[in-house]
């Protein structure tokens, strides 16, 4: 028998309510008993009062709760959920009392969500999205997430496995009837596959437009020591997150801050600056700065000299030249050569942050057309060895092993909306979900 799981959906702390979420199927007995009382109309909140179960005199809270029976609830189960008074020791009470029955547990992280997809209440990207929604931070995220939930992946890949077991039923059917004279020798789907690979590989190109807005725009400082690099950073993100001194190498590490400018997340890594050194700690830093340089979106190339500008090596470096307020000629002789800034007045700093923002909106332009298929690098992933398994089908003459390429080719795509490999694939995904979801 399925255990029945209960978890706070708000957050806890302090506050003037607390949603205690239970579900499962002893969710009706467990309200019965803690409220001694008949169930309540279905779908509609009802003041009661609880009592705890083993001193039906003893009151825990008086509170609304709402009883949502199966399957019209989120997880498809029985469900209640109870909008109980806030505060730590309520919820704790709620949870001694909800401890006490028997086959009862504190949910696993995601795990409302893991019994909605299991129930057919829900996809799997679809539950990504709830849960982009929840971590949301800025506007544009919180864009992303609903507009994945109304019009997003399931979509499509429900129309491509639609496609996908046509041309199966088409292969198989030849295979069976393969040996009756009045079947044609071979079925040619070459076509269908062509078109439905083109249809992926469109989706997989739009990859990175999530990551953009989701984890936020990589914008990452490079310079020789004492550029001003710290300084910088430190103004940028209005607090004292880095260490800046006079000292060469004294940023070994790279310290990391996300700002939300118009709507859109950007993240800035002030780097060791690349420079020979025998230190071993040092060493490392500027391994990692390396690899970071790699992966930015944007590199901000940080100078002081005013003499001597350094070369960009790629568009997606930019030159900045820093500590403009010790000479006003240089404003007169650089511009248009360098963005030019000074951490220590602020002057170029917004600059450099509408330069950064205009950078992200030509980036994820395409997320504004609904035509576009929006995906997360889980998704993507699947998507590439779908794509890979077509290629391979549109290669191969022999039907049963096109017919097994296929059949990996939509196996990927259950995987991305969750109907196969759940626990595995649910596993992963989950542990970044907060419990009460
Ligand atoms: P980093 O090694 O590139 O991170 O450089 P820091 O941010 O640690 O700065 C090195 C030195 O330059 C410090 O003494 C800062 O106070 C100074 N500095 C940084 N930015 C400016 C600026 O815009 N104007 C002036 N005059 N000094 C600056």
């Amino acid at each position: 028998m399925q255990q029945t799981i209960f978890a706070l959906a708000t957050g806890n702390q302090t506050a003037a309510l607390s949603v205690i979420r239970v579900s499962g199927e002893d969710s009706e007995r467990i309200l019965k008993k803690l409220t001694l009382k008949n169930t309540p109309a279905e779908r509609i909140l009802t003041l009661r009062n609880f009592y705890f179960p083993e001193n039906n005199k003893k009151l825990i809270d008086r509170c609304l709760v709402v009883w949502m029976p199966a399957p019209r609830s989120y997880t498809g189960e029985d469900c209640i959920e109870i909008y109980s008074h806030g505060g730590d020791a309520v919820f704790q009470a709620f949870f001694a009392a909800l401890m006490s029955f028997p086959n009862v547990r504190y949910a696993e992280q995601g795990e409302f969500s893991k019994r909605a997809i299991i129930n057919g209440k829900t996809d799997l990207v679809k539950a990504e999205a709830v849960n982009d929604l929840i971590n949301a931070l800025t506007e544009k995220q919180r864009e992303l997430a609903t507009s994945q939930f109304n019009r997003g992946l399931s979509i499509p890949i429900m129309k491509w496995r639609k496609e996908i077991l046509r041309c199966m039923s088409l292969i198989e059917a030849n295979i069976d009837f393969s040996d009756e004279s009045d079947t044609p020798e071979s079925v040619n789907i070459t076509h269908e596959l062509l078109i439905l690979r083109e249809q992926v590989k469109g989706a997989i190109k739009n990859k990175d437009y999530y990551e953009l807005v989701n984890k936020g725009i990589k914008v990452v400082f490079k310079g020789k020591p004492n550029a001003g690099k710290s300084s910088i950073f430190n103004s940028i993100l209005k607090k004292q997150k880095a260490i800046v001194s006079n000292t060469p190498g004294t940023t070994r590490d790279i310290i990391e801050g996300q700002i939300n400018f118009k709507g859109h997340a950007i993240n800035f890594y002030d780097t060791a600056g690349i420079a020979k050194t025998e230190d071993n700690i040092e060493r490392e830093g500027i391994r990692r700065t390396r690899k970071l340089l790699k992966e930015a979106d944007i590199i901000l190339n940080i100078t002081e000299d005013d003499n001597f500008l350094p070369k960009t090596h790629s568009k997606k470096e930019w030159l900045v030249l820093n500590k403009i307020d010790r000479s006003k000629k240089t404003k007169k002789n650089l511009k248009g050569k360098a963005i030019l800034v000074s951490a220590k007045t602020g002057e170029g700093l917004e600059e450099i942050l509408q330069r950064i923002h205009k950078e992200v909106i030509k980036k994820t332009k395409s997320l504004n057309d609904p035509k576009n298929i929006i995906l997360n690098l889980r998704q993507a992933k699947e998507l590439e060895e779908a794509e890979l398994n077509i290629t391979k089908a549109l290669e191969e003459k022999s039907e049963e092993i096109i017919s097994e390429h296929l059949r990996q080719a939509n196996r990927s795509l259950e995987r991305i909306i969750g109907t196969i490999d759940v626990e595995e694939v649910l596993g992963n995904i989950f542990s970044n979900f907060c419990i009460g979801k």
